[in-house]
């Protein structure tokens, strides 16, 4: 038997603020003939979470771990799986068993798929990545790239070329301008000459791009977007590029944690200072003697403390360790709210504690029902 702890840490999800979500983004993109393809990862699949996707009728469902998609094929998910991670050719045979559409960036690897897709006897949709300058997945020469196109489209029965797509803003934080959205059309264009015939799909990008939809000044021929982050935590869009985002929810998820211990300390450390649990060297702010509070919660639940966003005015994140977090939580209890062990606090998550708080099995998940 597996023990199945009670109480905290829990991570709640309120599916009808994530299901408003997803609709919300999707009418957004209906109305310029955008189709979406919701993005799961960010909330390492979970299944409740998915199946508002569905019931939405997002057009595509998209996930970079094939484990995540397989898992979801398998439970009955009805809706096209996409694999957006250009995949490994250890796991291309089941890319084939469990997904409509991969991206794709090596020429073997599409041999490799249709191989497979050949065996299963079915037919594989790829959309070929192109690199604008963000320097992860894609083809940097572009006539390569065409050639490879047109070797899909020629020489590889199993697979249906459907389009081709960019991704910017995750490793080199190249912003998704119109001007680099046309590039990937101009792209498009140059395949579709080569093979005589239109593409179906060209995929603009992620939640970075969906500011183009605000704006209105998505190049015309784009018509899919991967959103992942605008939809589970509409963060960034408001928060780093100053958009509105009228009628997003951004507390999807909360996290609750269980307070267990209440002190005054010093908020120096004493004696001689040498490495944190990690290993690493940390300035330490001496501002006497606070009321601190901890937490049980820690690195191994969510990554980085300082992702993590405390609801309660006055309760500041110090630091944490494998296990604990560290709280001040003295301008709080100034302010006359009182914290106490056993109290449980909520937190707002950010990309990096939502993939680590959803994916940890250390943590309860609950969900709000529609
Ligand atoms: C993760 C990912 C997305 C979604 O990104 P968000 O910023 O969360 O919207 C889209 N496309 C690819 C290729 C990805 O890896």
């Amino acid at each position: 038997m597996t023990y199945s702890k009670p109480g905290y840490p829990k991570l709640v999800t309120d599916l009808n603020k994530l299901r408003e979500n997803i609709e919300t983004v999707k009418n957004l993109c209906d109305a310029r003939g955008v189709e979406i393809a919701g993005v799961i990862k960010g909330c390492t699949g979970l299944f409740p979470c998915v199946q508002q996707y569905e019931k939405a009728g997002v057009k595509y469902i998209a996930s970079s771990r094939l484990e995540q998609l397989a898992e979801l094929k398998s439970r009955g998910i009805q809706t096209p799986l996409a694999m957006i991670r250009v995949p490994m050719i250890s796991e291309a045979e089941d890319v084939v068993r469990y997904c409509e559409y991969s991206l794709n960036s090596e020429l073997s690897v599409l041999e490799t798929l249709n191989m497979h897709a050949g065996r299963q006897d079915k037919i594989h949709n790829v959309i070929l990545m192109a690199d604008l300058g963000d320097l992860r997945e894609g083809w940097w020469d572009k006539d390569e790239m065409v050639r490879a196109a047109i070797a899909v489209e020629n020489e590889m029965k199993n697979l249906h070329l459907a389009g081709v797509g960019m991704n910017v803003g995750c490793y080199g934080s190249i912003v998704a301008t119109p001007e680099k959205i046309e590039e990937l059309v101009a792209i498009a264009q140059a395949v579709e000459n080569a093979i005589g015939r239109e593409l179906e799909i060209i995929s603009g990008g992620a939640t970075s791009s969906l500011m183009r939809v605000y704006d209105g000044n998505l190049p015309e021929r784009v018509n899919m977007l991967r959103i992942g982050e605008a939809i589970l935590l509409s963060y960034d869009l408001p928060h780093l590029y100053g958009y509105e985002c009228s009628g997003m929810h951004q507390d999807v998820f909360t996290i609750q944690a269980e307070v267990i211990e209440v002190k005054d300390k010093p908020s120096h450390p004493v004696g001689e200072i040498g490495f944190d649990a990690f290993g690493h060297r940390v300035e330490y702010v001496d501002r006497g003697i606070r009321r601190r509070a901890l937490i049980g919660l820690g690195k191994c639940d969510y990554g980085d403390p300082g992702d993590l966003l405390p609801r309660m005015e006055g309760v500041e994140i110090l630091g944490a360790s494998s296990d604990h977090t560290i709280l001040d939580i003295q301008d709080a209890v100034d302010a006359g709210r009182e914290i106490k062990v056993g109290d449980v606090l909520e937190f707002d998550l950010k990309y990096s504690t939502m993939v680590y708080l959803t994916n940890s099995p250390n943590v309860a998940k609950v969900f709000i029902q529609p």
